[in-house]
């Protein structure tokens, strides 16, 4: 339905896998099901984090939908070599 839709709006849909979305610290990172104490709320055990255990959730899913086009990006740019740098230096 997502894709259907973007077709026609345009727009980007990444797919991204549940697996500890909701019991991953967005602030430190610590993975722990004893984070999500109750199905609202999160509050992390290792930095004392404390959210909405949706916000949390969506936070996480957010990031890991970012994370591969971060990845791509630094895949196309490739650090010039030293000879290149000073070639350009000079111009
Ligand atoms: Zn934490």
């Amino acid at each position: 339905m997502l894709a259907y839709k973007l077709e026609e709006r345009g727009g980007l849909l990444g797919l991204v896998p549940p697996k500890n979305t909701s019991r991953t610290c967005p602030n430190c990172g610590y993975i722990s099901t004893k984070n999500r104490q109750t199905q609202a709320h999160f509050e992390c055990t290792k930095c004392g984090y404390k959210e909405n255990a949706d916000v949390v959730g969506a936070i996480n899913v957010l990031r890991a939908g970012h994370a591969p086009l971060a990845c791509e990006m630094n895949g196309a740019v490739r650090p010039l070599s030293a000879g290149t740098q000073r070639d350009l230096l000079q111009q």
